[in-house]
């Protein structure tokens, strides 16, 4: 029981965002009665939303909202074949998305990937290679590197053009990461596998440095190190050796996917992304790691779960309501165990399984809370 009241600004977006969101506040509101704590969601338009109801992606009064709230929950937005004269800086993947990532300095992507057993048919790789299932968080750099160091033009030269694009990461940037990886590792299995290409780059030498440093101040978690090629081959081949995955911004943005996809389904899978902590408190946006799938969007086939499991990632690293999130978690095991499917998790072959909706399935959730 906190007596504390968190704030949560819900953006549902575009999509199959609203019927996800709606999914998740239905949990949100019974773990609220269920552990008496002080949830106050307030809901705001963003993405293509955002542009019907006040002309932009990212309305004023919906960034003013965030920055009054505790958290930011975040459905998805953009839809590709709205209006092609909205140009792509106004466009909400990058007016809505990245704006929101600058504005509150999230720099830490977190992605939990869990394979659980009962859906062992969905993972693309053989079962052996499953083991007792697969259960990975990647911890990704989301502020510096490639993405954003400069200079980064493409230039005339003779004979063609030239495309610039500057890898940076400062020793600030990577202790900050560091930390967020080893802290995660502290409440898992307590182990921290580095990526990076200290063979070939300048920063893959200074990530090296820098981790191997900040490691020594977590001597109750094991740390090594692996070139990104490789860890691209393990995570399909043994993939069940990673605990926490550490990633400087791009090699992040490629195993993250990779490693996605080992989850069973973009509709499983959750993620944070994270400010730096201040006065005790962490800001945060959570969001399913997919997008607004308009090719289900409005048939009630959209798996809720990505979402709700979200919602569960925010109480514990925003709230610190860390029974709450593990009663979410449990929740949707329980309903996956008991045979409860969306269309992207079904296997028409396992006779225990029963194809829901959308709204059926958070129903199920709700009730094993
Ligand atoms: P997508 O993730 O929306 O869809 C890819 C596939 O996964 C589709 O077949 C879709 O039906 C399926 N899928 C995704 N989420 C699902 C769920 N919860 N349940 C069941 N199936 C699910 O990717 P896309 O089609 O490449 O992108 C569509 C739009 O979403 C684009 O405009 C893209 O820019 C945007 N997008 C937004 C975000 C975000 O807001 N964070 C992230 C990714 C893509």
């Amino acid at each position: 029981m906190s007596s504390k009241n968190f704030k949560i600004a819900a953006l549902a977006g575009d999509g199959i965002g609203p019927e996800v969101m709606r999914e998740a506040i239905k949990i949100l509101r019974t773990v609220k009665k269920r552990f008496g704590v002080g949830l106050e969601i307030t809901e705001a338009p963003i993405g293509w939303a955002g542009i019907d109801a006040a002309g932009k992606a990212l309305p004023d009064a919906t960034l003013a909202l965030c920055k009054r709230s505790d958290a930011i929950l975040f459905g998805s937005v953009g839809l590709p074949d709205r209006d092609p004269t909205v140009r792509k800086e106004e466009r909400p993947e990058r007016a809505a998305l990245l704006r929101m990532r600058k504005e509150f300095g999230l720099f830490a992507n977190l992605r939990p990937v869990k394979l659980l057993k009962a859906l062992a048919h969905a993972c693309p790789l053989a079962k052996e290679r499953q083991g007792d299932g697969i259960d990975i968080l990647v911890v990704r750099e989301l502020a510096g590197g490639l993405y954003f160091g400069q200079p980064k033009h493409t230039e005339e030269i003779p004979g063609g053009r030239r495309a610039v694009d500057t890898m940076v990461h400062t020793t600030p940037e990577i202790e900050r990461i560091a930390h967020v990886a080893f802290k995660a590792a502290r409440l898992r299995r307590k182990k921290v596998t580095s990526t990076d290409k200290a063979n070939v780059l300048e920063n893959g030498v200074l990530w090296r440095e820098v981790v191997t440093r900040i490691g020594t101040q977590y001597p109750d978690v094991a740390l090594d190190h692996i070139f990104a090629d490789n860890a691209a081959m393990q995570l399909v081949l043994r993939p069940t050796q990673f605990d926490v995955l550490l990633c400087e911004n791009m090699f992040g943005d490629i195993l993250s996917d990779e490693a996605a996809a080992l989850g069973g389904s973009l509709g499983m899978l959750p993620s944070a992304s994270l400010g730096v902590a201040s006065g005790g408190k962490t800001f945060g946006l959570y969001e399913p790691a997919g997008g607004t799938a308009p090719d289900i969007a409005g048939k009630n086939l959209a798996n809720p779960i990505a979402q709700i499991l979200s919602s569960a990632l925010m109480l514990r690293h925003s709230f610190g309501l860390d029974d709450a999130a593990a009663a979410i978690e449990n929740a949707v095991g329980k309903s996956i165990d008991a045979g409860y499917r969306t269309g992207d998790i079904f296997n028409p072959s396992d006779p225990s399984a029963r194809k829901v909706g959308t709204g059926a399935m958070g129903d199920a959730i709700a009730a094993a809370i």
